[in-house]
């Protein structure tokens, strides 16, 4: 009998037939994190995906009986979609929630202005970012602007498909003297990160003083989107990075994308929900897509919304169950499905590496995250641990028992605490990521098969 606990990597231990299937779901991903590059499309995708496989909008139903499939969409940018089981609510349901927001770039409500006969669009970034990380490279306009007449105009623009993008011009390492003095945390002044989208004067004005820069770029962008200045007010547009998802490594044994954390997971989450045996199902399955994790959860689209509680209402009520909604979340389990660190086979100083994650040995159960004294964790009890530890150990999912990093070295939340204060039992389990929060993270494929294993035999049990 062996007494230690040993890490062990998926590569060397997985059959031929599941190696094959991790290839397959890592090109499906790939495909899906490319095309999935703000929350917004990632909804539109993710419903897509929920549509083929036979579920339909929840306002379209009347009545809700076992196996049965439904989604509601929350204003565009979050998601909640479920799977009748044939046991009660009132006796619990299983969850995975994942986030669909990413840090990225933002416009300010009024952003053009011209400067030394460039146009520029002033930037606000979202989420935690190394500013440094997304100067000088290529950049692409994704977003929506509901006009004065309240249609919908989508832009995507500037990325891999069209022969033009976007970027912030960082200053030359010649002139940077001073610069390079200042702290990382400083050396970037987020009031300068302002997008360079064109330098063609307006040469049709015949009134010399509106011969400017930024008269050509609102010329052609009413031509293109019949906008004027003040509908930038009305819009969401995120500038992100505008390169393709690829396999990374000689081997091609890991992924490397914009927007992993925490697509990873909502792509892993929406495929095993979609592939749930629905006749056999015992109890309820959830999958929650949210919005606005990256900056605390506030907002009507983010976990915190009581959004979430109306779609669980209707869930009661149209299931004809007379059951008190807090009684269901009591009852009920969930998995937060966010990503986790890697012990970064450079930096790995920063974590404690009996207690870290390695690249490629399988999804992180993360009893808590936080930071220092445990502060702002959810701290799952061990009861719940092992329950999901069970799961994972008789279905072959391999899994680690990873923790963030160091104590002091820095910290972190999800959604997890959320789901806890309405009382669920709920526990960390994500993908391990590499340059997490940069324009290009890394991931193992067989870590991101591992994650949909682990999701789908958590729905099923
Ligand atoms: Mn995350
Ligand atoms: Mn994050």
């Amino acid at each position: 009998m062996n007494l230690k606990y040993e890490k062990k990597d998926i590569y060397s231990n997985l059959t031929d037939d599941e190696l094959q299937n991790a290839d397959k779901l890592a090109d499906e991903y790939i495909e899906f994190v490319d095309k999935s590059k703000t929350e917004y499309l990632c909804i539109e995708n993710a419903i897509e995906i929920l549509k083929k496989n036979g579920f339909k909008n929840i306002e379209e139903v009347n009545k809700l009986q076992k196996s049965m499939k439904v989604y509601f969409v929350n204003k565009e940018k979050s998601l909640y979609a479920a799977v009748i089981g044939k046991d009660k609510l009132v006796n619990g349901v299983n969850m995975v929630g994942a986030h669909v927001d990413c840090p990225r770039l933002d416009l300010k409500p009024m952003p053009l202005y011209e400067k030394n006969n460039a146009a520029l669009l002033k930037t606000q970034f979202y989420g935690g970012i190394k500013k440094y990380q997304w100067m000088s490279i290529p950049l692409a306009m994704y977003g929506v602007i509901y006009d004065k007449d309240g249609n919908k105009i989508n832009i995507r623009v500037g990325d891999t498909s069209d022969t033009l993008c976007f970027t912030i011009a960082d200053l030359l390492p010649h002139l940077s003297y001073d610069q390079m003095k200042l702290k990382a945390n400083d050396f970037i002044d987020p009031e300068k990160m302002s997008i360079l989208i064109g330098s063609n004067k307006d040469i049709e004005e015949k009134d010399s003083k509106n011969k400017t820069v930024k008269n050509n770029i609102l010329k052609i962008l009413n031509k293109k989107y019949n906008i004027t200045e003040i509908d930038f007010a009305r819009s969401e547009i995120s500038f992100v990075p505008a390169f393709s998802a690829k396999y990374v490594g000689f081997d091609k044994s890991m992924i490397g994308a914009y927007g992993q954390d925490d697509r990873v997971c909502a792509y892993t989450t929406l495929k095993a929900i979609t592939e749930i045996d629905s006749k056999k199902l015992n109890k309820t399955s959830i999958a929650l897509l949210v919005d606005k994790e990256e900056i605390g959860s506030f907002g009507n689209t983010s976990m915190s919304s009581l959004t979430f509680d109306m779609f669980m209402n209707k869930l009661l009520k149209l299931t004809g169950e007379d059951a008190d909604l807090l009684e269901v979340y009591y009852n009920s389990k969930m998995l937060s499905a966010d990503v986790s660190t890697c012990v970064d086979p450079v930096h790995d100083e920063v974590s404690d590496i009996q207690n870290g994650n390695m690249l490629g040995c399988g999804i992180a159960l993360e009893k808590y995250t936080g930071s220092g004294g445990k502060y702002n964790a959810s701290d799952a009890n061990a009861k719940y641990v092992s329950e999901v530890m069970q799961i994972f150990e008789k279905n072959n999912v391999f899994f680690q028992l990873g923790t963030l990093g160091k104590i002091g070295k820095g910290g972190g939340g999800t959604i997890a605490y959320i789901l806890a204060q309405k009382g669920v039992d709920v526990i960390d389990c994500g993908t391990p990521v590499l340059a997490m929060h940069s324009p290009f993270e890394v991931t193992s494929k067989y870590d991101v098969y591992m994650t949909y294993r682990a999701y789908k035999v958590f729905f099923e049990n």
